[in-house]
């Protein structure tokens, strides 16, 4: 008899690989490949040989973030050599293909490319494999739960309500795959203002952790929106890296120090 409906069918492990760690949202542009990213380095600056693997295969946005370029290395035509960035072995479909080129593909498509990644690239020896999941909670988020040997998953979400209640599905999906969650994390969190030092909490602080709470799960750290971490990811020089002992950096050390 095969599994019962709803349990997780065991994912072969990644040689080499500890533990794999998803960061996920209900929905885009909530932050989710900034917090892997400087999530990622966080992990790194505690010691750990740490790696990011963009399945984020919609919008892949590690290689413009870790000011990454050109077609990673393969010397025998089947492994491939993973870029680095930041002392991070990276992977990422936007290596593969121009920046702007549309990516419109079926769900069995994003899966074999990711399976590629996960299995084809020379990762070990890695403690941390730092997945940044596509946004959403579809099909597609669903099979790579399923297909890929996850330790975790972070859910990262605006303080807004309704991207609260897409980051609820977002738990309800690794839920149903048996994927523990480690904790959820609010982006965007609040504003500090250059000019007069006021706050303001822009999106409505406060609602990931209450959100937390109710679920019983680890509140892992508010991030605020800082200009600074929009301006140096932009540039491929993520805060955690250029500027590991600033303020800006902070929540994410703390967040890596929860996970
Ligand atoms: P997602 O992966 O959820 O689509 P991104 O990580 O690409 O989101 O972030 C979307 C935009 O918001 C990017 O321009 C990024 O630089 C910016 N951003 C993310 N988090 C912050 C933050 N804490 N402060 C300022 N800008 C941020």
């Amino acid at each position: 008899t095969g599994p019962a409906a709803g349990q997780r069918p065991s994912a072969p492990v990644v040689p080499g690989v500890t533990a794999i760690i998803a960061v996920a949202s209900g929905k885009g542009g909530v932050g989710k490949s900034t917090l892997a990213v400087n999530l990622a380095l966080a992990l790194q600056a505690r010691g750990l040989k740490t790696g990011i693997l963009d399945a984020d295969v919609y919008g892949p946005s590690i290689p413009r973030m870790l000011g990454l370029q050109g077609r990673p290395d393969s010397p025998d035509g089947k492994r491939i050599t993973p870029k680095i960035g930041w002392g991070l072995k990276a992977m990422s479909i936007g290596l593969m293909v121009e920046e702007d080129t549309p990516l419109i593909w079926r769900g069995p498509m994003v899966q074999g490319a990711l399976d590629q990644f996960l299995r084809e690239t020379d990762w070990a020896p890695l403690d941390v494999l730092v997945l940044d999941m596509p946004p959403g909670t579809g099909d597609v988020q669903l099979s790579i739960a399923q297909r890929v040997p996850l330790a975790g998953a972070v859910i990262v979400s605006t303080p807004q309500d309704i991207a609260l209640l897409d980051a609820r599905k977002g738990l309800a999906m690794f839920r149903k795959v048996e994927v523990p969650i480690l904790g959820l994390v609010e982006n965007m969190s609040w504003f500090t203002c250059p000019h007069c030092g006021g706050r303001s909490d822009i999106f409505g602080h406060g609602g990931a952790r209450d959100e937390a709470l109710k679920l019983g799960l680890p509140f892992l750290g508010a991030v605020p929106l800082d200009l600074d971490v929009r301006i140096m990811s932009d540039e491929g020089r993520p805060v955690v890296a250029v500027a590991p002992e600033s303020e800006a950096a902070a929540p994410y050390h703390a967040i890596a120090a929860g996970v």
